[in-house]
């Protein structure tokens, strides 16, 4: 079945098998082999697989309305779940808008801090300052914003080309600071750039609190959260989350800027939101900014799908399991012992060269060398081969080549938030299984 032919050309040179089905943490593929979902696919899967309560709420939707288009009637579904995210989100954060993915809220974000801009008469402000590395988005507006240069450079002509700063990746530092110390120079390097760019031009910073597909799970000193939020308000620049695959509760809070008491103007959810029962996300911000840009009569174009019963219906299902299930406290003590599993492993295999994360979304960093942090040559395609090694063992992990600012094998483990201790031995058994194919 695997070699089927396939019309699909994001897939046809990466045949997999057919999946089945899932439940809970697993999957089955059509030959009936079980897989863990270790990375919920992509940090998506929040709350596991064909949850009977998300499912009896998306057919009874289902039998009412499937579509009702939101400038026609207003749902409940799509009232419901706003109310929801609103009691889940730290305060100040209380208007929403729903689109369909993670590179649709980012999109959608920026485009609300400039129409924001423009009602404070700053219209002179349109650069958007992100990260390197990074990841926000495969449309070209997001993609302008990810710092990752394969996956910008064939498009570069057609996008502006907009600043950015280096994302702590202390775990390299070779400076002697102390952890706070560190994170404040990282956090100086956006004061820098906003005033080398003109304060005037600058409309928003963009940053994953903790880095995800870009960097793998790295979090930054606990000192930067809050001095990038000082520097965005001494020079009235907008703070923008990108909380898509932190946001839903996948580190331990709902939203990661929680861990740092942080307010962002703006946050970007998605992945987890809808948790893979629908294609949603969602933006996040303050009245103080919708509220002069509905005045102005902006914000008026939004996508087709955009708050559909259907999606939404989903996503409150999916939030009020969370709350009902205690997921999002689970995640933060299930993070903290897979976090420990990792470091036990760092024992067993000297190419394991740093293990980090927040919450149920960790990762381990293969070096050749503890000392220097020398990355593992790039020939040994070590990310490709882990993750095969891993899913011929039922083990589905994450991984990309990269780190702070230069080429490095990482791997992303971020099961499903319902995942239990003994589940997590059951996935470090067969981690280990892989790594000691790789070993060998
Ligand atoms: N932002 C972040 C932080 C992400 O991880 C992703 C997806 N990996 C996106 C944006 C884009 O989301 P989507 O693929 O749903 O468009």
């Amino acid at each position: 079945m695997t070699d089927a032919p396939s019309y699909l050309f994001y897939q046809s040179r990466n045949p997999r098998p057919f999946l089945d089905r899932g439940e809970g943490i697993y999957l089955f593929d059509e030959a009936g082999k079980r897989y863990i979902d270790g990375s919920s696919g992509a940090m998506v899967s929040n709350i596991g697989h064909s949850n009977p309560r998300v499912l009896a709420k998306i057919k009874a939707q289902m039998d009412k309305a499937t579509f009702g288009y939101r400038l026609h009637f207003r749902t409940h579904p799509s009232e419901d779940l706003a109310a929801k995210t609103v009691a889940m989100t730290p305060e100040g954060l209380d208007r929403v808008f729903f689109v369909s993915g993670g590179s649709e809220a980012v999109e959608s974000a920026l485009k609300l801090a400039r129409q924001y801009a423009l009602t404070q008469g700053q219209g002179s402000r349109s650069k958007v300052i992100s990260r390197f590395p990074s990841y926000h988005g495969c449309t070209l507006g997001a993609l302008d914003l990810t710092g990752y240069d394969p996956l910008r450079a064939p498009f570069d002509p057609m996008m502006k080309g907009m600043p950015s700063i280096p994302a702590p990746a202390t775990y390299l530092d070779r400076d002697n600071l102390s952890e706070e110390a560190r994170g404040l120079k990282y956090a100086e390097m956006l004061r820098d750039k906003i005033i080398e760019e003109g304060p005037e031009t600058v409309l928003a910073f963009l940053m994953e609190p903790v880095g995800g597909a870009s960097t793998g799970a790295l979090v930054a000193p606990d000192s930067y959260y809050g001095r990038i939020r000082e520097i965005c308000d001494e020079f009235s620049v907008l703070l923008i989350y990108d909380e898509v695959m932190t946001g839903a509760g996948r580190t331990g809070k709902f939203l990661a800027a929680e861990h740092w008491g942080i307010t962002p103007d703006i946050v970007a959810l998605s992945k987890g939101f809808g948790a893979g029962y629908a294609p949603l996300g969602a933006i996040v911000a303050g009245a103080r900014l919708v509220e002069p840009v509905l005045d102005a009569g902006g914000f008026l174009h939004g996508f087709t799908y955009a708050g559909n019963p259907l999606a939404c219906s989903a996503g409150l299902a999916v939030l009020e399991e969370m709350e009902d299930q205690g997921l999002i406290e689970n995640a933060a003590k299930m993070g903290e012992v897979l976090m420990a599993r990792l470091r036990g492993l760092m024992a067993r295999y000297p190419f394991i060269g740093d293990v980090r994360g927040k919450g149920l979304l960790t990762a381990f960093e293969f070096v050749s060398d503890r000392e220097t942090m020398e990355p593992l040559p790039p020939s040994l395609e070590a990310h490709a081969r882990l993750v095969e090694l891993a899913y011929e063992r039922g083990l589905i992990i994450y991984s990309r080549r990269t780190r702070g600012g230069t080429a490095g094998d990482h791997f992303l483990l971020a099961p499903p938030l319902i995942i239990t201790e003994a589940q997590i031995d059951e996935m470090m058994t067969l981690l280990c299984a892989a790594l000691d194919a790789f070993a060998a």
